[in-house]
């Protein structure tokens, strides 16, 4: 979008909050000077990030620290003979965060892919445990094709477009396919829902990314499950490394 057409939203909807003011989703007060998001600025401070210490694999927020190979991990990834990637959650899905990711899933409020996006390239800035510089290309966690379908967007390539954006990183929207439609994951144990996602996810051949190293981005981290299968797909490529950020956390 250029800055002319940029100017002419602002003002449409500067005179359109006029009209009709809308209130925030989370607390109801009243947001007069919007830019479309749903939420207030007050609202969106109260985000929490996840800061350390928390597992330097999965991600996970330690209560207790436990020292592995100099490096502080949970009990659940020191039992993982192998692990190619690591994980960072940049907040808790939880609050106000949680709310966010419902209004941009199931209300489609996609202008929050904006002020959410922005938040996980603050983090990145800030925490150097993935270091963005080494990172050669930028994707997203796949839709099966009538999800997106029913949804017109897939959340996750949203923001993994918006940090590719910023950074000046390629981005590929179709590096990872997901072939068919997972289970409901609701009630299974965790090896059940591992076998869930088991074959759901394969590489688009078209594409050569020996070599590389992976930004693999989620909206929400559960059991880890997703992005293992997605992982375990680009690992059979050559990929040099895999780092995945999603921008929230469940557990
Ligand atoms: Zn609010
Ligand atoms: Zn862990």
């Amino acid at each position: 979008m250029d800055n002319h057409n940029g100017y002419l939203d602002y003002l449409k909807e500067g005179i359109l909050n006029l009209l009709y003011p809308f209130s925030c989703e989370n607390c109801g007060k009243e947001i007069k000077e919007s830019k479309g998001y749903a939420i207030c600025e007050n609202c969106m401070k109260q985000i929490k990030i996840i800061s350390y210490p928390y597992c330097y694999r999965c991600g996970k927020p330690l209560s207790s620290m436990v020292s592995f190979e100099d490096k502080v991990i949970c009990s659940e990834c020191a039992r993982k003979k192998s692990f190619f990637y690591f994980v960072r959650s940049v907040t808790y899905y939880q609050g106000v965060m949680r709310k966010c990711i419902h209004l941009l899933k199931y209300k489609k409020q996609v202008k929050l892919i904006q002020p959410l996006g922005k938040i996980m390239v603050d983090y990145l800035n800030k925490n150097h445990d993935i270091n963005i510089q080494e990172i050669d290309l930028v994707i997203p966690v796949p839709l099966f094709k009538d999800d997106f379908a029913k949804r017109g967007f897939n959340q996750s390539s949203l923001l993994a477009g918006y940090i590719a954006d910023y950074f000046s990183i390629s981005f590929s929207e179709d590096l990872l396919i997901k072939n068919k439609e997972n289970l409901s994951q609701v009630g299974l144990s965790k090896s059940e829902r591992k076998d869930n996602v088991k074959h759901i996810y394969s590489i688009n051949s078209s594409r050569s990314i020996d070599h590389q190293s992976i930004l693999l981005i989620d909206d929400i981290y559960t059991t880890g499950a997703t992005v293992e299968a997605c992982c375990k797909e680009l690992i059979k490529t050559g990929v040099r490394n895999i780092f995945v950020l999603t921008l929230a956390r469940g557990i």
